[in-house]
């Protein structure tokens, strides 16, 4: 997709995201978008002499980062209103081209969409795809489906408003099959639905089912058959397990559980995946006061309670073999846009993943979950040559992946997006989190005036 040339990496520390420990000299031997050969230094005498060598000198060689909960098209918005009428579809789509480059910048050479404003995923998607956008490989989402009342159905009837670029409101059986159908005309590769709130919604907390079974599994049967991979929000154990009952692929949050929602898990452990986005609420105690939501605001909404509980449910989905992945919501205030890697620290020091189980889970797993035909994830043979190049050592410090400095080289399909160090061409895709900042300053000034 990216045709990449062929080019051999010798001499890094080769972690190639299996499971095994890292190769101490290794190369990795690149033939268009697909790598051919992963080994020591050693074992490439057989490379034609044509093939460019790059000396990486050392340093940390990894599969590319995978972001399991994207939200490209969201712009660091603080309200849903933001979200929803205050931005026109042109500026977001332009935000969304930006916040594309800066996560590819960062090391995610993939990303699985957790819900879209109009239809710019799929535009984004076609677009990185052509290769005309720099981006992740992008499982593209469609708007949001949910029924009145439901968590993101903020605007009030009397001012009889629309939604039409947030989300399809949807009651019913009949409706929900017809938003699913909407969705699946408008090209999108999955749809998020809402089965529950949010502790900052009065109208719905977690707890609080939007949807009954029967609009949930009539939503889960109608998108498998319109080939769409089924997303949703559930944070309480009563919409897991309706979550589970339907036969939902992906479950967002998952933060309360008891033995009913655990024990359907564990039975299709091989089959779902859960992401936490525990960053959503550690970013929001740690810059909510910006946006008036202070520690004792937090507090009394319930998010200190489920952090906690947060911590035991992870615990218990990792003992039951389920597959658990960082990937923290980004795109609110409180998770801008770039600090995507800071959930692998979430990972490791609130639910005591290692740094290698944090990387695995943010590399072979969620590789599988974004399943671009089974070749994305890992650094093996037959997989697409999607390989970053790291200053430093992520398995003790996992921190430095934050640092966009540290990752000195970004490669997708075996093309050079990214490239700073000495050897090899030199690339910069020049996403530096002030100048994005910047640019997205006048955009959202320009959308308001
Ligand atoms: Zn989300």
């Amino acid at each position: 997709m990216f045709n990449g040339e062929s080019m051999l990496l010798l001499h890094g520390r080769i972690f190639d995201g299996t499971g095994e420990e890292p190769v101490p000299d290794g190369g990795v031997w690149i033939e268009g978008d697909e790598i051919r050969k992963v080994g020591s230094s050693d074992q490439f005498d057989d490379v034609p002499a044509e093939v460019p060598r790059v000396d990486v000198g050392g340093r940390f060689v990894m599969p590319g980062l995978v972001e399991p909960h994207a939200h490209l098209s969201y712009f660091n918005a603080s309200s849903l209103q933001d979200l929803d009428m205050n931005c026109t579809a042109e500026a977001t789509t332009i935000k969304a081209v930006l916040n594309a480059r800066t996560m590819l910048r960062c090391g995610y050479t993939s990303a699985y969409s957790f819900g879209s404003l109009h239809a710019v995923d799929v535009e984004l998607r076609n677009h990185i795809n052509s290769g005309a956008v720099p981006g992740p490989r992008y499982v593209a989402c469609g708007r949001d489906v949910l029924g009145t009342a439901g968590m993101i159905d903020w605007n009030p009837d009397h001012l009889q408003l629309g939604m039409d670029g947030l989300a399809l409101l949807a009651d019913n059986p009949w409706e929900v099959r017809k938003a699913l159908r909407k969705i699946r005309k408008s090209g999108a590769d999955t749809v998020k639905i809402y089965l529950d709130g949010e502790g900052m919604v009065e109208s719905d907390l977690p707890g609080e089912l939007s949807y009954t079974q029967e609009e949930a599994s009539a939503a889960a049967d109608e998108g498998h058959r319109r080939n769409l991979r089924m997303t949703c929000h559930a944070r309480s154990a009563e919409a897991v397990t309706m979550a589970m009952k339907a036969g939902m692929d992906v479950i967002g949050h998952a933060n309360f559980l008891d033995e009913e929602a655990l024990d359907r898990l564990r039975r299709e452990r091989n089959r779902i995946f859960v992401t936490p986005a525990i960053h959503w609420q550690v970013g929001l105690y740690e810059n909510g006061a910006e946006f008036g939501l202070t520690q004792a605001v937090l507090d009394s909404m319930g998010y200190k309670n489920e952090i906690a509980e947060t911590i035991n449910s992870v615990a218990k989905m990792r003992k039951a073999g389920v597959r658990v992945l960082p990937g923290g919501d980004f795109g609110l205030a409180w998770t801008p846009h770039g600090t995507y890697a800071r959930d692998l620290q979430n990972f490791v020091e609130l639910f005591d993943f290692t740094p290698m189980e944090a990387l695995l889970a943010a590399t072979r797993d969620a590789g599988a979950m974004v399943d671009f035909g089974g070749k994305v994830g890992t650094l093996e043979a037959g997989k697409f040559a999607d390989v970053l190049v790291v200053d430093g050592d992520p398995l003790t410090d996992i921190t430095l992946l934050q640092d966009q400095d540290r990752i000195v080289s970004v490669i997708q399909g075996g093309r050079f997006f990214h490239n700073t160090m000495p050897s090899g061409p030199r690339f910069d895709l020049g996403v530096k989190p002030g100048l994005q900042a910047a640019v997205e300053e006048r955009l959202f000034s320009g959308a308001d005036s």
